[in-house]
């Protein structure tokens, strides 16, 4: 006998299909919103540094290629919430306060703006690659594999683009720091 038995919550008005599956599709559904939010807040994030770009013609290429693939996993996290019966009217009012609070940070960015975007960039791709790794366990926790494999895709993604930025975030340092030191020595004259 169980004797670490705890009654499941009063609320709830009709008893589970598959036991704990019931509650795992909760929590996704609830990760898969988050997940959006964060891949709204991406795409507005990536195009305010897209913009910056002129002079990194590589590096904005490639974030380019990555609003692209955003803007379809925002399309596709949606799809998967909706696959799942999920009411998804609301998903597009979160991404609106997102841009919002990002324009605004965009605005208080000075200067050295090159290499603070490399940064956000950077860990953003991070925390996107362990939301990802997580939203995949669950979703095959919740027996939703196609969601699943979705996920995972889009993981793959994110973790290119962390490569590449990986990859080529030195390069952009030494032109940024060539470019400066040359801007000043024309000041200087
Ligand atoms: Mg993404
Ligand atoms: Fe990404």
């Amino acid at each position: 006998m169980n004797t670490h038995y705890t009654p499941r919550e009063p609320t709830r008005t009709t008893p589970p299909l598959h036991g704990e599956t019931s509650h795992a599709r909760e929590e996704l559904a609830d990760w898969l919103r988050d997940a959006h939010a964060m891949e709204m807040q991406a795409e507005a994030m990536l195009k305010g540094q897209a913009a910056r770009l002129e002079n990194y013609p590589q590096l904005k290429a490639r974030i380019e290629q990555h609003i692209t693939e955003t803007q379809r996993q925002a399309r596709d996290v949606e799809q998967c919430l909706k696959s799942m019966g999920e009411d998804t009217s609301a998903l597009k009012d979160s991404g609106g306060k997102a841009m919002a609070m990002m324009q605004a940070m965009g605005g208080m960015i000075m200067g050295d703006e090159v290499i603070k975007g490399a940064l956000v960039g950077y860990s953003f791709e991070h925390m996107e690659i362990a939301s990802y790794t997580v939203l995949t366990a669950a979703a095959e926790a919740a027996g939703e594999q196609e969601i699943a494999s979705v996920c995972e895709r889009i993981l793959g993604e994110e973790r290119a683009m962390a490569e590449w930025l990986s990859a080529h975030t030195p390069e952009v340092v030494r032109k940024y720091l060539a470019r400066a030191e040359s801007e000043s020595a024309k000041s200087k004259r």
